[in-house]
């Protein structure tokens, strides 16, 4: 590991706290280090107050920042003086220790302060840096891994076995840290959790952590665990998509809501997830207490969601206290899933829950090879992370998320989303929190947005090949699908039927209807197992109500789209799958109509542009984006008891009236 320092990048941060800002991030940039607001830093500076008094206030990292992309904003100055007092008391409660860093920070504005506050303002250097390194942890994470950090270390570091985060911890290193320190010492290492380093300038305090995490990583390679072993594992290549859905409900019912299923093909995930050994190493326990939230005390091998929940329930009962504050048990599905044939899946309220926790579990699994080819990987105990996992502190985490969005944890695919109504289905889509997957013949689909959930992907919807393909990495990559909105389509230049080519008729049929008796056939059997029923939304046309001249195959496929949603409202409500259409008029703000040819139909009229653009009963411009609010809206709570409905949105149409 090499230091990131550099003289010409830290010069322009002004200060102690600006070089405290620099830091952080160079710690920030490197995953193996922290990960996802993981880790933390502080600095102790001393200032004159508005009364002209002198005081150290404790810049400790605040929650909500990461350390990558932390500000001067992020840290939390506190009085420290108090917090040296407070780490004295023989007793403290959790929540009584929050309320005083809540209480003694001298900025009204500032971030709740890191839970290790206390921990870094007992360490008597100006600068504090702590990381949950993965290659300490790996080492610290095994059966002899005390005697092993005391040989790598000797007494460049204090050694401070596992506590809880929280008050308790900050006292028990205080106590070791006053025991053990001697003049070399540099560093803390606290078993089962992480390492500190500490110094006089930012660049000292940092230049120690990356010196403590190497010592660790060329003991790691001294004894051949270093260097992961190879993967060229290789996805099987028969399909999952059923399986995949049918996971993810099995997930959702026992989550009690729906849940993105995230699988991970790569080779490293396949190969850990084939290991001889997968039922013993996984199942010992997360790598750091901080990850116990997001991976669950350990991940599911297989895919028997109701032994896992039962198992979940037992380690619940064994070790929820019986006393007068009786825990609630948190839900009991899986966070990760180790299996054979998909490698590592992750599950999550969200897609970007889902991802995150990948990244965790990313970074778990090569913990757990390293430490298993030390000698055995060894984890904390079930109680040790069964009192982590029901911390006041992290309970508070999970409720304090306010109400999930409508349609959190669910998955929603759009046909023709590079532009127009399609796109903007994607953004209401997104808006109410599904995950969505555009597909478009236009490359651009790819590019749209860059977020983890939202997946592009470039698709002839006629193709019946490249269909189920997007279908399959659709649940691949989230899960299944619970929304479908059929939308791609074509609208061909005015052709009255006497000159009417059956090539042009062949074609605006194969993409405005076959196409979706494709998708809508390939897309059932995902449908039907949506947690909260499947949902299609149509896009229909005011040509179906009423048709115009020379529009006779536009008008002819999006009648018989109609009539085929209505069959489907048939066959499917057993399914508990709606299917409802919807009718929109005159949207100008697509891509086919440029200021040019709307302001020659407006001529053609004898109408202003605007004029042409109301030429309805309200006298109002119809949006792409009120299409696509009114399609969501059918997929939500508002139509759940409608199917087969027909609604126009045209401002009013005389002839549809
Ligand atoms: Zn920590």
């Amino acid at each position: 590991m090499k230091s990131l320092w550099n003289d010409k990048e830290a010069a322009p941060f002004p200060g102690d706290l600006g070089l405290r800002v620099y830091t952080s991030r160079l710690l920030g940039r490197d995953n193996t280090l922290v990960l996802h607001g993981g880790g933390n830093t502080s600095v102790k500076i001393a200032e004159k107050n508005l009364l002209g008094e002198d005081e150290t206030l404790l810049y400790v990292k605040g929650s909500g920042w990461d350390l990558e992309h932390i500000e001067a904003e992020g840290f939390s100055p506190i009085h420290i003086d108090r917090l040296l007092k407070l780490a004295k008391l023989k007793k403290l409660s959790d929540p009584q220790m929050m309320n005083e860093l809540l209480t003694h920070r001298v900025r009204a504005s500032a971030p709740t302060p890191s839970v290790e506050a206390i921990l870094h303002a007992i360490l008597p250097y100006q600068y504090v840096d702590h990381t949950h390194a993965d290659a300490v942890i790996a080492i610290t994470n095994t059966a002899d891994g005390l005697s092993r950090i005391r040989e790598i270390y000797g007494d460049n570091v204090v050694v401070v076995p596992y506590v809880m985060p929280g008050f308790d911890l900050a006292r028990r290193c205080a106590e070791q840290f006053a025991a053990d320190v001697r003049k070399n010492t540099i560093g803390m290492v606290l078993m089962n959790h992480g390492i500190f380093s500490f110094g006089k300038t930012a660049q000292e305090s940092y230049e120690r952590m990356i010196d403590l995490v190497t010592w660790a990583e060329n003991y790691l390679a001294k004894y051949k665990a270093w260097v992961l072993p190879e993967a060229s594992e290789k996805p099987m290549e028969k399909p999952l998509r059923r399986e995949l859905a049918g996971l993810r409900r099995e997930l959702s019912v026992t989550a009690g809501f729906p849940v993105i299923l995230a699988a991970h093909e790569d080779a490293a995930s396949l190969a850990f997830a084939r290991r001889e050994d997968i039922a013993t190493i996984s199942q010992q326990g997360p790598a750091t207490p901080d990850h116990v939230l997001r991976t669950k005390r350990v991940p599911m091998v297989g895919r028997d969601v109701k032994a896992y929940a039962e198992a979940y329930k037992k380690y619940f009962n064994e070790h929820a206290p019986k006393a007068k504050e009786p825990k609630t048990m948190l839900d009991p599905a899986p966070r990760v899933i180790l299996d054979r044939e998909f490698g590592v899946a992750t599950v999550g309220r969200s897609a970007k829950d889902a991802a995150i926790t990948y990244d965790i579990y990313a970074q778990t699994m090569e913990v757990i090879q390293r430490a298993t080819a030390l000698g055995g990987w060894q984890a904390l105990s079930a109680k040790d992370i069964f009192d982590v996992e029901y911390w006041d502190l992290e309970q508070a985490k999970l409720v304090g998320g306010g109400r999930p969005p409508v349609f959190g944890g669910e998955v929603a695919l759009v046909t023709g989303a590079a532009s127009g109504i399609g796109k903007a289905c994607v953004d209401s889509l997104l808006a109410r929190g599904a995950a969505v997957v555009g597909l478009d013949i236009n490359p651009a689909i790819t590019g749209l947005y860059s977020r983890p959930d939202y997946l592009g992907l470039v698709s002839d919807v006629t193709d019946e090949k490249q269909l189920i393909e997007a279908l399959e990495k659709t649940a691949c990559t989230f899960g299944g699908l619970d929304m479908l909105i059929l939308n791609a389509g074509i609208f061909p230049p005015g052709c009255r039927i006497d000159s009417l080519t059956t090539m042009e008729w062949d074609k605006v049929m194969r993409l405005n209807l076959d196409a979706n008796l494709m998708l809508l056939r390939e897309a059932h059997p995902l449908l039907k197992l949506a947690p909260k029923g499947g949902r299609v939304t149509v896009i229909g046309s005011k040509n179906v109500p009423a048709p115009g001249p020379g529009a006779a195959a536009y008008s002819a496929s999006k009648a018989a789209l109609n009539q085929l949603a209505r069959v489907a409202a048939l066959e499917w409500g057993a399914d508990n799958i709606r299917i409802n259409s919807l009718h929109p008029n005159a949207v100008f703000d697509t891509g086919i109509w440029t200021e040019e040819v709307l302001q020659a139909r407006a001529k053609h009229y004898g109408l202003t542009v605007e004029q042409y653009k109301k030429r309805n009963v309200l006298k109002v411009e119809v949006t792409s984006r009120d299409v696509a609010e009114l399609a969501a809206e059918m997929c939500g709570p508002l139509f759940a008891k409608t199917t087969a409905a027909q609604v126009p949105v045209d401002g009013g149409n005389e002839r549809v009236i």
